[in-house]
C-alpha cells in the first residue's frame, strides 16, 4: 500500500511517541508513526518494574556514557515534568531523585502519550510494520515496511537499540542507518547482569548489599542496593550499574558482595557468636536464618567448609570468624556479561559526530535520530528514559521547523 506524508517516525517507543506528541502540537502536516509490534510503547510498560522511572531530579551529563555530547540537550531539557503535566500526567519523586508517574504505573505514561497522539487527526499510527528499507530520494525519503511503501519529506529514526528485543527493538534501526552510510559504534549490552559460576543454589534470592567490582585486584566501582542472584550470575540495579565497568572478555574481574553493609565485621561476628551460644543444640543449617536469607546461610556454611548438619556448639571461634569475613566479602569471579535479552539498554549506536545539535543527520538533511539508537546510554535511575523522551521532543521540534521552513519557500 503506497502512502505519502510529511513526517515519518520509525519506532513507537518512548522516543518516537514523545516525538509524535511534540511534532503534532504545532504542525498541521501529516505524520505517520510506524512500529513493528502490534502495539506501540511495549517496552515502556515494563520499565521501572512496571512503574516507569521516567526521569530524575538530579540531572547531569556525568550519568551518561557514549560518543554523543548530551550536555546541550540536558541544558535545554533539565526537567520533563512540565511536558508530562501538559499531557495531564503528574509525577512524584523518591529520596534518590527518581521520578515516577503519580498513579505509580507505567501504563499511565504510555496512555498519556498515546491519547495525546490519537486525538490528533493528522497523526496515523501504523503497527505491525517492520521497516526494512529506508532510502533517500530527491525530495525526501522512502520507507518500506511489509505491505507499506511510505514517502515522507522527513524521517525520525527512533527504533531503539538491541536491548530487550522481545519488546520490539531488535537492532534493525542500526542497519537502516548503516545502509545510508551512517557510522554506528558496535552495539553491546549495558546495564545487564554479570555472569558467574556457583550461584545456582542462590537463584531467586534478593539481598541488600554493597557490591564492588575489582579489575585485576583494583577497585573499579562500588554500588549499594539490591542484588538479585540468578542461576548463572548476579543481577539487580546495582549490578547493572557495575556492569558498565566490566569490559567484555577481560580476565581477573571479581565482584565482591558485602551482605551486611550496615554492620562491621566485628558486629557480624558478635551476632553469629551469640546465636551459636544461645542455640547450642541446634544444627548449623538452622541457626543463621535470623541473620541471612536461608539460601545464603547454607551457601556461606558450604563456602566456610562447615557441615550444615554440624551441631552449633561444635562451631569454634575460627568457624565464626570465617563466616563473618565471608559475609562481608563474598567474591564471585566474573565470566562475562548477560546478553541483550537481559540488558536494559544498548551501549554503542549511531555515533555522536553523525548528529547535529538539532538531532539531524550531518549527512542527510531531513533525517533525524532520537533515543537509544544514538550512541549514548545512562545509569539506572531514569536517565535512559529522560534521554529518550527529551531527544524525541527535540527531534520532533527540529523536524517540524525544517518542514515548515520548506513549506514557506
Ligand atoms: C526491563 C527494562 C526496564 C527499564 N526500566 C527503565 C527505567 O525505569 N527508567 C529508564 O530511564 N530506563 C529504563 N529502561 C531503558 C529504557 O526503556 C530505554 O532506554 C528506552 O525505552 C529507549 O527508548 P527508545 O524509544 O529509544 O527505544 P524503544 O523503547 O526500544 O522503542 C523502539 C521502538 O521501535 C520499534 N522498532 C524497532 N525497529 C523497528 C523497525 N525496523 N521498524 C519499525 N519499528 C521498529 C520497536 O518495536 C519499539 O517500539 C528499561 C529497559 C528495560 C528493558
Amino acid at each position: 500500500m503506497k502512502k505519502r506524508c510529511d513526517l515519518i517516525i520509525i519506532g513507537g517507543g518512548a522516543a518516537g511517541l514523545a516525538c509524535a506528541v511534540e511534532a503534532s502540537k504545532t504542525f498541521g502536516g501529516s505524520i505517520i508513526l510506524l512500529d513493528r509490534k502490534p502495539k506501540v510503547g511495549k517496552k515502556l510498560l515494563v520499565t521501572g518494574n512496571g512503574r516507569c522511572n521516567l526521569s530524575n531530579r538530579i540531572m547531569s551529563e556525568e550519568f551518561y556514557h557514549g560518543s554523543f555530547d548530551v550536555k546541550p540537550l540536558l541544558e535545554e531539557f533539565p526537567d520533563l515534568r512540565l511536558f508530562f503535566e501538559k499531557l495531564g500526567l503528574y509525577t512524584v519523586s523518591d529520596s534518590a531523585g527518581r521520578i515516577y508517574p503519580l498513579p505509580n504505573t507505567a501504563s499511565s505514561v504510555l496512555d498519556a502519550l498515546r491519547f495525546a497522539i490519537e486525538k490528533k487527526d493528522n497523526v496515523q499510527i501504523l503497527t505491525d510494520g517492520h521497516c526494512n528499507d529506508l532510502q533517500k530520494t530527491k525530495d525526501g525519503f522512502t520507507v518500506k515496511a511489509g505491505e507499506h511503501e511510505i514517502r515522507g519529506k522527513a524521517v525520525v529514526l527512533a527504533c531503539g537499540g538491541c536491548a530487550a528485543p522481545v519488546h520490539g527493538s531488535d537492532g534493525s534501526g542500526f542497519e537502516l542507518a548503516k545502509e545510508l552510510g551512517i557510522s554506528v559504534n558496535k552495539p553491546y549490552p549495558a546495564l545487564c547482569s554479570l555472569l558467574t559460576d556457583g550461584t545456582k543454589s542462590l537463584d531467586g534470592v534478593r539481598c541488600k548489599c554493597a557490591a564492588s567490582l575489582y579489575r585485576k585486584g583494583l577497585l573499579e566501582k562500588s554500588e549499594l542496593g539490591e542484588v538479585q542472584f540468578t542461576k548463572n550470575g548476579l543481577s539487580g540495579i546495582c549490578i547493572f550499574n557495575l556492569s558498565a565497568a566490566f569490559p567484555e572478555g577481560e580476565k581477573d574481574v571479581k565482584v565482591s558482595l558485602d551482605l551486611l553493609p550496615d554492620y562491621t565485621q566485628n558486629d557480624v561476628y558478635n551476632m553469629l557468636w551469640n546465636v551459636c551460644r544461645t542455640r547450642k543444640r541446634d544444627l548449623a543449617e538452622e541457626i543463621f536464618n535470623g541473620i541471612f536469607n536461608r539460601k545464603i546461610a547454607l551457601y556461606l556454611l558450604k563456602k566456610a567448609d562447615i557441615p550444615t548438619s554440624a551441631i552449633s556448639a561444635k562451631m569454634d571461634i575460627f568457624d565464626i570468624k570465617k563466616l563473618a569475613a565471608l559475609s562481608k566479602k563474598l567474591e564471585f569471579e566474573i565470566k562475562g556479561r548477560g546478553d541483550f535479552s537481559s540488558a536494559q539498554v544498548t551501549a554503542g549506536g549511531v555515533i555522536g559526530s553523525e548528529i547535529d545539535s538539532n538531532f539531524m543527520s550531518v549527512k542527510h538533511k531531513g533525517l533525524f535520530f532520537a533515543g537509544e539508537i544514538i550512541d549514548l546510554w545512562g545509569d539506572c535511575g531514569g536517565y535512559n528514559l529522560h534521554f529518550a523522551f527529551s531527544s524525541g521532543i527535540k527531534a520532533g521540534r527540529s523536524a517540524v521547523k525544517l518542514l515548515s521552513e520548506k513549506e514557506q519557500r
